[in-house]
């Protein structure tokens, strides 16, 4: 199932909201800042359809 998830860009420090269609595990992702339009890297786990952790990082 497809399910948001906010974070926080690395360059500017506003929030960014993610889509994704995942399972129970990790994943991992590129995006662009709405604001600032900076490519965030985006490490999700995830573990009974919640969100557990996310990270952030500068394009890898
Ligand atoms: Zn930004």
């Amino acid at each position: 199932m497809e399910q948001g998830v906010e974070v926080s860009c690395p360059a500017c420090g506003e929030t960014t909201a993610v889509y994704v269609d995942w399972e129970d595990g990790q994943d991992e992702l590129e995006t662009d800042c709405q604001v600032c339009c900076h490519p965030i890297h985006v490490q999700v786990q995830m573990n009974a359809g919640r969100v557990v952790n996310t990270a952030v990082g500068n394009e890898w």
